[in-house]
């Protein structure tokens, strides 16, 4: 039986081994967090001692190495040329600071082809990935998987399939999935399950899953709209989070919750019911 991996989205604001006790806290063994403003802007200077009182921490307290989020509006299929060269810029200096952390990953949204059509946005998707991969050192670089509202890429497997087919070091990428995202987009996770995990293993492979967003949706199945709910109180029933939790090809992988929970306490609350929810 694999150690549950279980973790949320954190605030950055107070630094890493802030991140890491707050974690231990409310009784997670992982996090996610922004690496700098979601809305994009300059990141902070890294401060190394921080980053050394973490490391010591996480490895005391046995943290799995965490997930780090890219601002969301960031569009690495851009048609502004401005805009495209700060998606780029920013994604390589977020690698250049992950550097520091054995093992973290590096989520982010793959994109919006703003009227350029998919096949343009895969393109340029991949190229930025070719661009940013030089600063990659050993953190996975993470696609996530999206629910299409918009023009956004990466609402179908085959999308995303398209895009790694077109990165030359294919080894440093992965894929997160997001269960508000996929059931937003159509892939039936509640009625369907095996059928869902049996077309990402066909078109992605399931090595690829490296990492779960583990969201309800305020909407129905289908609905491309991308409004996530806390656990239970969405479209998602509690059963299917629990076949999703204990599911074998699933259960290695590591779930981070970005519900909209009010505070941390709150998450302390979900952590503790979605443990019990685990065999
Ligand atoms: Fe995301
Ligand atoms: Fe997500
Ligand atoms: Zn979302």
């Amino acid at each position: 039986m694999s150690e549950f991996k279980i973790g949320c989205h954190l605030s950055s604001s107070k630094g890493f081994l802030a991140m890491g006790k707050e974690a231990v806290r409310i009784g997670a063994n992982t996090f996610q967090f922004f690496t700098r403003n979601p809305r994009g802007g300059k990141a902070k200077d890294l401060d190394m001692a921080d980053v050394e009182a973490y490391q010591v921490f996480a490895k005391e307290n046995g943290l799995f190495p965490m997930l780090a989020h890219a601002p969301y509006t960031l569009n690495c299929a851009a048609k502004d040329a401005g805009i495209l060269e700060f998606a780029r810029n920013t994604m390589c200096d977020d690698l250049d600071r992950l550097s520091h952390f054995e093992g973290a990953m590096y989520n982010f949204h793959p994109g919006s082809h703003v009227g350029q059509g998919e096949e343009k946005g895969i393109e340029l998707i991949a190229e930025s990935l070719n661009i940013a991969m030089e600063h990659a050192a050993g953190t996975r670089i993470l696609l996530e998987t999206m629910a299409g509202k918009g023009s956004e890429v990466g609402r179908s497997f085959e999308s995303l399939a398209a895009i790694i087919d077109r990165v030359e070091r294919k080894e440093s990428l992965g894929v997160c999935l997001d269960t508000c995202h996929v059931y937003d987009a159509g892939y039936d996770i509640v009625g369907d399950l095996e059928g869902v995990l049996e077309q990402f293993d066909r078109i992605l492979g399931l090595d690829r899953l490296c990492a779960m967003h583990l969201n309800d949706s305020k909407n129905p199945f289908a609905s491309h709209k991308d409004r996530h709910a806390c656990i239970g109180e969405g479209s998602i029933p509690v059963e299917a989070v629990q076949r999703i939790l204990n599911h074998p090809a699933l259960m290695d992988k590591p779930f981070y919750l970005e519900t909209p929970q009010e505070d941390n306490d709150g998450y302390a609350r979900e952590i503790a019911m979605l443990k019990a929810l685990r065999d």
